[in-house]
C-alpha cells in the first residue's frame, strides 16, 4: 500500500532502505490470520542510507557514547527497541527487556522505501560491507549469539576452537556454519534431512551428516574421534532434532537452542541422567544482543564481514524488487517452494 513517508522525531533518523531479507518469522506473521499484521510494515533484516534527521538535530547522536549518524551514512537496522532502563537492560540482557518493542513486528520495519527509528537502532557500516550483506547482519548476529552463548569458544586469549554440530542447514544454520568456522571451530558439522542443503554447507567448509541415514550421534562421533562435539547449535527448531543433538555432545558440552518450533520434546530417564553425569548445558536463545548495546553478536560479524571472512550472500537464492514483494511472499508461502534467503532490493 501507499503511505506518506514517515517523519523522524527527536533523536530519530529517516533511512532510505536499500535491501531487506524476508525471515521465516515474517512468513509466520503472514500466515497468521490476525489482522494486526495488515497494519504494520514487516521486515527486520535490512540496511539503507540515512536520508534525514529531524530538523534541528545535527548529526543525531547514536548510542550512549556512540558515534553520530550523518546524512548519507550507510546503516543496518538493529530491530530490537529495548527500554534501556529495566533491570535486564542495565546488565546488557536486552533480549529479556521488560518493556521492549521491535521494528518489523510491533513497529513499522524495513519492507518499504523508508523507515524511521532512533539513531541508536542503526549500526554504521564501513564501505567494505555491501547492502545485501549488511541486510544479513541480523541473522548473522543470531548465529554469533548462539556461538557466544555456548561459552565454549576461545576468547581473545585464543586457543583451539570447539567442535561444533549445527542442526538444520537452513538460513540460520548455514550462517552458523560460517560464523563458527570464522571463530575457529573445528570441525564444524552440519546435519540436515535435505542433501542439497548439506552440499551447500560442505561448500562453506562444513563436514556433513545426513540425518535420514544412520544414527546422527554415531556419525558425529565418527567425525570427532569418538568424543562428540563440544557445542551443538540447534537451528532447526524441530522437536525430532533435540535428542540426537543432546546425544551428540561431548562431555561438558553445550546445546544452544537457537530455533523454536511446535511439538513436544520428552526426555528419557537415560538422557536426563546423561545431562547430569556428562555435565551438559542446555541453553535457550532469544534474539541476539549483548552488552554494550548492541553488543558482540553484532560487532563480531560486522568486523568479519569487513575483513571478507563471511559470505552471507551465498545463501541468497532469490532477489525481488520492492514492488514485487507480494510476488516474493506468495512464492515463499507456496508449499514445497525451494528457497533459502529471499532478498528484496530497492
Ligand atoms: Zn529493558
Amino acid at each position: 500500500m501507499d503511505r506518506p513517508p514517515p517523519e523522524p522525531g527527536p533523536g530519530e533518523v529517516l533511512v532510505r532502505m536499500r535491501a531487506c531479507g524476508i525471515c521465516g518469522s515474517d512468513l509466520a506473521r503472514l500466515r497468521d490470520p490476525d489482522e494486526k499484521w495488515n497494519r504494520v510494515v514487516l521486515g527486520h533484516e535490512c540496511s539503507g542510507v540515512v536520508e534525514a534527521s529531524r530538523p534541528g538535530d545535527t548529526g543525531v547522536s547514536s548510542v550512549p557514547g556512540g558515534e553520530t549518524l550523518a546524512v548519507g551514512q550507510r546503516v543496518a537496522l538493529l530491530p530490537l527497541l529495548p527500554d534501556f532502563t529495566c533491570s535486564y537492560c542495565r546488565r546488557g540482557e536486552f533480549s529479556l527487556c521488560d518493556g521492549y518493542s521491535f521494528f518489523g513486528s510491533r513497529k513499522d520495519g524495513g519492507l518499504a522505501e523508508y523507515m524511521v527509528a532512533p539513531a541508536s537502532n542503526f549500526l554504521s557500516l564501513p564501505d567494505a560491507v555491501d547492502d545485501e550483506s549488511a541486510a544479513m547482519l541480523e541473522p548473522l548476529s543470531v548465529a554469533t549469539k548462539g556461538c557466544l552463548l555456548s561459552g565454549l569458544f576461545p576468547g581473545e586469549a585464543g586457543g583451539a576452537g570447539p567442535a561444533v554440530l549445527v542442526m538444520g542447514a537452513g538460513a540460520i544454520g548455514l550462517l552458523a556454519v560460517q560464523v563458527a568456522l570464522a571463530l575457529g571451530a573445528a570441525p564444524v558439522i552440519a546435519c540436515d534431512v535435505i542433501p542439497e542443503k548439506l552440499a551447500l554447507a560442505a561448500s562453506l567448509g562444513a563436514e556433513t551428516v545426513l540425518s535420514t541415514a544412520d544414527s546422527v550421534p554415531e556419525q558425529v562421533r565418527e567425525l570427532t574421534a569418538g568424543r562428540g562435539t563440544e557445542v551443538c547449535l540447534e537451528c532447526s527448531g524441530h522437536y525430532a532434532a533435540f535428542a540426537p543433538a543432546l546425544e551428540s555432545l561431548a562431555k561438558g558440552g553445550a546445546l544452544v537452542m537457537v530455533g523454536t518450533g511446535p511439538g513436544e520434546v520428552v526426555l528419557t530417564g537415560e538422557q536426563r541422567e546423561q545431562i547430569c553425569r556428562r555435565m551438559l548445558t542446555l541453553r535457550g536463545q532469544w534474539m541476539s544482543y549483548g552488552p554494550t548495546w548492541p553488543g558482540e553478536p553484532w560487532t563480531i560479524p560486522l568486523a568479519l564481514l569487513a575483513e571478507g571472512r563471511l559470505d552471507p550472500k551465498r545463501l541468497i537464492t532469490h532477489r525481488f524488487a520492492l514492488e514485487q514483494t507480494p510476488e516474493a511472499v506468495r512464492f515463499m508461502l507456496t508449499p514445497g517452494a525451494d528457497h533459502l534467503k529471499v532478498m528484496i532490493t530497492t
